[in-house]
């Protein structure tokens, strides 16, 4: 069926960059021969996900919605993949995203863009506009993401869907192309929060192949959501994202959950995050500089293109000749920003900076969970916008991912839960809450609780 349905609807939607129809048939009927040999399968065995292209596939195309990776077939799967394989999930296939999942709107992919379902005039979010988009589209159920400054929870906003970025460390980025290391975290996209949380919990967990990867067990995320009750619970709704920027019909939403919030039982305080609002400057020069240091391996050597010069060349001509091709403006953009942040001469000014400015916001979360279980805000200032509307300018479509670059600057988790519709264009709007660092089962509970 839901072959059937990207079928229908993929062609005006693009979420997808690689649809996996017979390996999903075949996987499907493996999941009933396991059944049937009596095999205890997790619950949501048998049903379909799709997985944004960032991730590497076993003998599945992998590009990160990059030429550079063009034909390229990885030998082996991430970890997020080895997991729902195993626990009975059906692979669909690859979604779109924004080159190396560098954007807000998906429109940076070398494969063009993703259409919104809910306005095929507007962007589904980014960099994982594809997942969110097939989830909204009826074209798959689950999906996962990869959340570097929001591309997982900012795309769920302006599709209507939930999205999640766990605690740095609480999802193996064993087999995530990487964009920032630092700040990068695999994440589910999904329709409700209760398949969020199921899905998390097979995710996520210890993985020795990534050294970053939290040690130890975690609770299970869909009880949280089964028992989820906000009485007594302390909310801080983040001042500095309450306001000034933001459009009308997204605070009206926003105020509207906290309040139904309020009327079960749950005690809404306001709090300031003084630094939050040097998140955006910081997270743009962390950014392209480790950015521009994992990129570093597409060299045509190792992966997918390569580009021979006319006439031949040495191999510095190769590289650049395919490093020209291969990649989009963006990314040559955020080549060349970090390089620079990141050049001997100018390191202390601007990486060394971004750095402190890094560590003022997490004493602003730190200050803040000192008083309050978690943080709300509004996920993005505005409902989705209109393709090509901040393509030609970088620090619009930066300025975009102020309410959610925080957390990944903090390494604590969030999740985008949809508010309604936003009165004056009909398009949904997401409310996101933040947490402590290895509190991901609290943010499940209060999603759930909006359910
Ligand atoms: N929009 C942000 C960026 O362009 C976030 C991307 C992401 O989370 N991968 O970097």
């Amino acid at each position: 069926a839901h072959l059937d349905r990207i079928d229908a609807v993929d062609g005006a939607v693009h979420a997808f960059l690689h649809v996996a129809g017979e390996h999903a048939l075949e996987t499907a009927a493996d999941v009933d021969r396991r059944r049937a040999a009596g095999e205890s399968l997790h619950e949501l065995a048998g049903v379909p996900i799709a997985i944004k292209d960032v991730l590497v596939t076993k003998g599945m195309p992998s590009t990160a919605g990059s030429r550079i990776l063009e034909g390229w077939l990885p030998p082996y799967d991430a970890t997020p993949v080895t997991r729902i394989r195993e626990a009975g999930l059906i692979p669909l296939g690859k979604t779109n995203m924004d080159e190396f999942a560098m954007g807000s709107s998906t429109e940076h992919s070398a494969y063009g863009p993703t259409h919104n379902p809910w306005d095929l005039d507007r962007i589904p979010g980014g960099s994982g506009g594809g997942s969110a988009a097939a989830v909204a589209a009826f074209e798959a159920p689950l999906a996962l993401g990869s959340d570097t400054g929001g591309s997982i929870r900012q795309p769920a906003h302006v599709t209507g869907t939930v999205g999640v970025k766990p605690t740095y460390g609480a999802v193996s980025r064993y087999g995530s192309i990487a964009l920032a290391s630092s700040l990068d975290q695999i994440g589910p996209v999904t329709r409700t929060v209760l398949d969020a949380a199921l899905l998390h919990d097979i995710i996520g967990g210890h993985d020795p192949k990534d050294s970053t990867s939290i040690p130890g067990t975690w609770p299970s995320m869909a009880d949280a959501v089964r028992r989820a009750d906000v009485a007594g619970l302390r909310i801080g709704v983040i001042r500095e994202l309450d306001g000034e920027g933001f459009q009308a019909g997204v605070l009206a939403r926003f105020h509207e959950a906290l309040a139904l919030l309020e009327k079960n039982g749950a005690e809404i305080v306001e709090v300031s995050a003084p630094h939050f609002e040097y998140a955006v400057a910081a997270y743009y020069l962390i950014m392209p500089a480790e950015a521009s240091s994992n990129l570093a391996k597409f060299d045509s050597v190792r992966f997918g293109l390569r580009v021979n010069p006319e006439g031949g060349g040495t191999v510095e001509q190769v590289m650049a000749a395919t490093r020209e091709a291969g990649f989009g403006p963006e990314t040559k953009r955020r080549i060349i920003l970090g390089t620079y942040a990141l050049s001997a001469g100018y390191y202390d000014a601007y990486y060394g900076s971004a750095q402190k400015v890094r560590t003022l916001v997490q004493r602003d979360f730190d200050a803040a969970f000192a008083g309050v279980d978690v943080l709300a805000s509004p996920t993005a200032p505005t409902t989705a916008f209109r393709l090509g509307e901040k393509l030609d300018d970088p620090l619009a479509m930066y300025l975009n991912d102020i309410a959610t670059i925080p957390a990944n600057l903090a390494g604590v988790p969030g999740i985008s839960v949809p508010a309604g519709l936003a009165d004056e264009d009909g398009l949904p709007v997401g409310i996101q809450f933040l947490a402590p660092a290895r509190e991901d089962a609290r943010l499940y509970g209060v999603g759930g609780a909006l359910e």
